[in-house]
């Protein structure tokens, strides 16, 4: 049978190894996953509890406008309801992206490393991908703007990005979107907006009154700690958001996944207290790479990209043995180093002993 010629060259995701895979495979009792970003304290406690009592009829099918949870985020980012679009995860908003906007012909502006799926959905719909190098590990706007030309049709700014953690800032952005022709979509991912404690971070989502051609992503999936349920969302212009919904699945949200995002808003302290402490272990972690001698990249997220003298593979397989999942930079396009979520402060106070004894 044959495929879409634009599908040939990609490969299937590879998921990093699960917990219960390496307990069996090391003989171990205790794993620390630190691969995936994911909330290492789980999501606040009131969500479990009010899903648990929740009246949710598994035969009928979701809310496909997601009215309860719509209404409530609206409330929270003081924006019009219509101006938001659910995705199962901000992922498959990515995908809703490239499906719009890109078809042959067109080209895609994107840094390099970032997160994969922008290049992999746009390498789908058979646009050209125009990867501008990080400099420093932050997006270099200067050559991205560039790379742009009438043929372009979406820009995509990871901020934080995805493996290094740097931001752009406010100055960035607003210089760089009033040099930028309004038909060019702008995706700002915001997926790591919870952990920022930056000053100069920008507020994106009020830019998009004077800004029509940028669209927001937020997740539930990272600091809120929902990664399971897959709820994230996108924040643009009506035209914008009334084009990615002709092609949304009508019920692309799961009613657990609404719920549980709707009681996770409720409790921002929570949130508040995840970002603390994963600050609070995040400086010692730094404060260890320094140290140490072992240089990282800048993060306002709960994860540290830390280069290493040798592989990040050979590193990360060693620190298996130990119990800790790492990423290797190798996969994320950053040869000799290793991308690590902050996890709780005991479990990585275990992992700098085992970093130690593997590099
Ligand atoms: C984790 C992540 C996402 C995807 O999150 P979902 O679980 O699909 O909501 C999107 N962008 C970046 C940069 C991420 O790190």
């Amino acid at each position: 049978m044959k495929i879409k010629e634009s599908i040939k060259p990609l490969r299937p995701y590879q998921p990093g190894k699960g917990i219960e895979e390496v307990k069996k495979e090391h003989q171990l009792h205790y794993i620390v996953k630190l691969a995936s970003n994911e909330n290492v304290y789980g999501p606040s406690p009131l969500v479990k509890e009010k899903v648990n009592d929740g009246p949710i009829d598994f035969e009928i099918y979701p809310d496909g406008y997601a009215e309860k949870l719509r209404l409530k985020l609206a409330d929270s980012l003081h924006i019009n309801p219509d101006t938001l679009v659910f995705g199962s995860g901000s992922e498959e908003i990515i995908q809703m992206i490239c499906r719009t906007y890109l078809e042959p012909g067109t080209n895609t502006v994107m840094a390099t490393p970032t997160f994969p799926q922008y290049k992999h959905y746009a390498t789908v719909e058979n646009a050209e991908v125009r990867e501008v190098p990080l400099l420093n590990g932050k997006h270099n706007l200067e050559k991205m703007r560039k790379q742009i030309d009438t043929q372009t049709r979406v820009v995509w700014l990871c901020t934080p990005n995805n493996p290094t953690g740097c931001y752009i800032s406010k100055e960035e952005l607003r210089t760089f979107l009033k040099q930028v022709s309004k038909d060019v979509l702008i995706v700002i991912d915001e997926a790591y907006y919870e952990f920022v404690f930056a000053d100069d971070f920008p507020e994106a989502i009020p830019l998009i009154d004077a800004y029509e051609n940028v669209l927001v992503l937020r997740t539930f999936s990272k600091a809120y700690g929902l990664a399971g349920l897959r709820v994230g969302y996108g924040v643009g212009s009506k035209d914008v958001i009334t084009n990615l919904n002709k092609i949304r699945g009508p019920f692309n949200v799961t009613s657990i996944g609404q719920m549980a995002a709707y009681f996770a808003l409720e409790d921002q302290r929570y949130i508040d207290r995840i970002k603390a402490k994963n600050v609070e272990v995040r400086s010692s972690l730094e404060h260890f790479c320094n140290q140490h001698g072992l240089l990282f990249d800048k993060s306002e997220t709960n994860f540290l990209l830390i280069h290493l003298p040798t592989s990040g593979i050979t590193v990360s397989e060693k620190l298996l043995t130990y119990g800790f999942i790492v990423r290797p930079g190798e996969l994320l396009g950053v040869p000799n180093s290793i991308r690590v979520t902050i996890g709780k402060k005991e479990d990585m106070d275990a992992f700098k002993v085992a970093l130690l004894e593997c590099i």
